[in-house]
């Protein structure tokens, strides 16, 4: 016993720095093996039981929730009466039937979609596709046909993709055959919406879009889907132009919404 402590107390400093190294590596290796992953918005280690985000991250997510104006779906903070269409639906409908989002356009859902747009991050979609799955907004009627919110060709060349298109195979992933693309279709190059008043919305996005194929939505009931509804004067426009084309009906289904 003694012989092996005296060994042990005369083995040279660098093998006990190699010794600590080892064991330090041993515990990363058994600390990855018990969580291997590490949470995408904050870092934090998590543990490997399907969740994409750690628990802290998920409790940040603002879910819609009831009260909401039936029609444009904010939420109604100041009633107990449940949903209802708001005094603004009331007084001017919009042209889609119902708009309906997942979460507030906040930390950490405006981050990752930060990242998915601006940054290429494409790590980020798993996430997204557990978000969206924190809303029952994924489910078809009979006949029901999805379109995305279309970028202009431009804007899809340098971003390499588009949003929207992306949402929309995470929101119906099982009904992506439901999915038509190059069916509505941004006409016009338009200058970002963000800091432009009502009225300048509009002008910006006036004839900015087209359906190439009316006969794909004619008498079809349309689900409009994009990454943020603002304040509607987006799916609003493409909504106009689907309905004056034949659809029935347009719904709107959005990842996020910004809280007025
Ligand atoms: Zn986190
Ligand atoms: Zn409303």
């Amino acid at each position: 016993m003694m012989k092996k402590k005296d060994q042990m107390s005369a083995s040279p400093r660098s093998s006990n720095l190699s010794g600590l190294l080892v064991l330090r590596k041993w515990m990363k290796g058994a600390t990855d093996l018990l969580f291997p992953l590490s949470c995408p918005v904050c870092g934090t280690s998590i543990l490997a039981d399907g969740h994409t985000l750690c628990p802290e991250c998920v409790q940040d997510i603002s879910l819609i929730r009831s009260p909401l104006c039936t029609t444009c779906g904010r939420e109604m903070t100041d009633s107990a009466a449940g949903d209802h269409c708001c005094d603004r639906c009331l007084r001017k409908p919009p042209p889609y039937s119902s708009a309906r989002a997942v979460a507030h356009y906040r930390e950490p859902v405006s981050a990752l979609l930060h990242r998915l747009k601006y940054q290429g991050e494409t790590a980020v979609i798993p996430v997204l596709q557990e978000i969206i799955g924190m809303q029952p907004l994924c489910t078809l009627q009979e006949g029901e046909m999805v379109i995305p919110v279309p970028l202009h060709i431009s804007r899809l060349r340098q971003r390499g993709f588009n949003q929207a298109l992306i949402l929309a195979k995470l929101f119906f992933a099982n009904r992506k055959e439901r999915i038509l693309i190059d069916t509505l279709i941004r006409v016009r190059h338009t200058v970002a919406q963000t800091g432009l008043d009502g009225l300048a919305r509009r002008k910006n996005l006036h004839q900015a879009f087209a359906v190439c194929f009316p006969e794909r939505v004619r008498k079809r009931k349309i689900v409009l889907v994009d990454d943020v509804f603002t304040t509607g004067t987006t799916v609003s426009e493409c909504s106009r132009m689907l309905l004056r084309a034949g659809a029935t009906e347009v719904r709107v289904v959005t990842l996020a919404r910004v809280r007025e």
